[in-house]
């Protein structure tokens, strides 16, 4: 087997490659946002056919780096969106943030089945994307923990029939923020949010975990992906992060896929999915785990959950709004321009003020979530 793997350097990228490498899967291309170091240690070892780097101010760099290979070497919006298309048979998406939406199309319209670890693709464009994917028959195998668990628990079951689903339940592990109230939330800082409890993830999502704006982002990503309403979803609190979700069936069964935190774990069945293949992740041991936790969120303290179950129950690019208010003040947030609680408030201003398209469109998705983070920079 062989995929292109887009995100090479970040965290998801990175246990990509553990991946790859233990289960010998060739790379047919890579692409890196600048980090072109880390691309040219890559290059090297897995010897792909191609490389990318997104941030065009780097291609000078990479090129040198690389001139004793006969790797191609491209760049930019337009060099992503061509190894996005190669004939690779798999896509592997981990790209941070809506640069992630266009490649992810170009897959799609090639016919390379993905697997999808970009939240902002599904959360911006999910409508879009489902649409085309349907249309061209292309499968897109979820790589986040929470829906490789609801994806699991639904093998053996028409994927275009979501009416056997009764409800879906999306754990969270709560964050770094986990038992706050509004007034301590307004006392803490980047350190502190920086930090997550269980899982290891790069910044955005990490404070995207500490607001729950990460929960609100998967709760769009399971409506797009399995067909549900957004009343079907419950999302609770979960601190052990063991069980990664549940399906609740109509006949009252209720199936969980479970494991220890690791990444890598619904990485390898994205790769290998239909089939499984021996794991590198430590065993569950359930004795050893002790007591598993379950609560409702705290709503009215994190109030980027609720913003994102309007925006989803609004339309697609109501969530358009509502992800790029979130990338932009997220951005100002970890360049210390706004404390942490601000996120919340900015995402729900932008939700209510900036007027969404009605029409889904790429031009229209790029345009909304332009106006959010004008309307969020203008706020800040
Ligand atoms: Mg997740």
């Amino acid at each position: 087997m062989e995929i292109t793997l887009l995100g090479s350097s970040g965290s998801i990228g990175l246990q990509t490659l553990d991946v790859c490498r233990k289960h010998r899967i060739w790379i047919k291309a890579l692409a890196v946002k600048s980090d072109v170091r880390t691309l040219e240690f890559q290059a090297r070892e897995f010897n792909p056919r191609y490389v990318c780097v997104y941030d065009t101010s780097y291609y000078g760099h990479i090129k040198t780096r690389l001139a004793d290979t006969s790797i191609e070497i491209l760049c930019g919006k337009e060099g992503l969106c061509e190894i996005a298309s190669l004939g690779s048979g798999m896509v592997v998406n981990a790209i941070v943030g809506m640069e992630g939406l266009e490649p992810t199309l170009e897959a799609i319209e090639r016919g390379n089945k993905i697997a999808l670890a970009n939240k902002e693709t599904l959360a911006a464009g999910g409508e879009l994307v489902m649409k085309r994917a349907k249309e061209k028959r292309v499968e897109i195998i979820p790589v986040d923990s929470e829906h490789s668990a609801i994806f699991q628990c639904l093998q053996g079951h028409n994927k275009n029939e979501p009416s056997f689903i009764s409800k879906i339940i999306l754990t969270a592990s709560g964050g770094a923020f986990y038992g706050y109230d509004k007034e301590r939330l307004k006392t803490v800082t980047k350190e502190q949010a920086l930090h997550n409890p269980n899982w290891k993830m790069g910044e955005k999502v990490t404070v995207d975990s500490a607001t729950l704006m990460n929960k609100g982002l998967e709760l769009i990503e399971a409506v797009r992906l399995f067909g549900v309403k957004p009343e079907q979803i419950e999302v609770m609190i979960h601190r052990q992060s063991i069980v990664h979700s549940a399906v609740e069936f109509i006949d009252g069964s209720v199936i969980a896929q479970m494991g220890v935190p690791d990444m890598r774990v619904p990485i390898q069945y994205a790769l290998t999915y239909p089939k499984r293949a021996v794991g590198m992740a430590e065993r569950l041991s359930l004795t050893q785990t002790g007591n598993l936790t379950f609560e409702k969120p705290d709503e009215e303290t994190f109030i980027c959950l609720p913003a994102a179950r309007k925006a989803v129950s609004e339309g697609n690019n109501a969530c358009a709004v509502l992800n790029a208010a979130n990338e932009a003040a997220v951005k100002a947030f970890l360049e210390n321009k706004i404390e942490f609680f601000r996120i919340g408030e900015l995402v729900s201003l932008a939700l209510e003020n900036v007027k969404a398209n009605k029409k889904v469109t790429l031009k229209t998705i790029f345009e909304d979530s332009a106006a959010a983070v004008e309307y969020v920079n203008k706020s800040l």
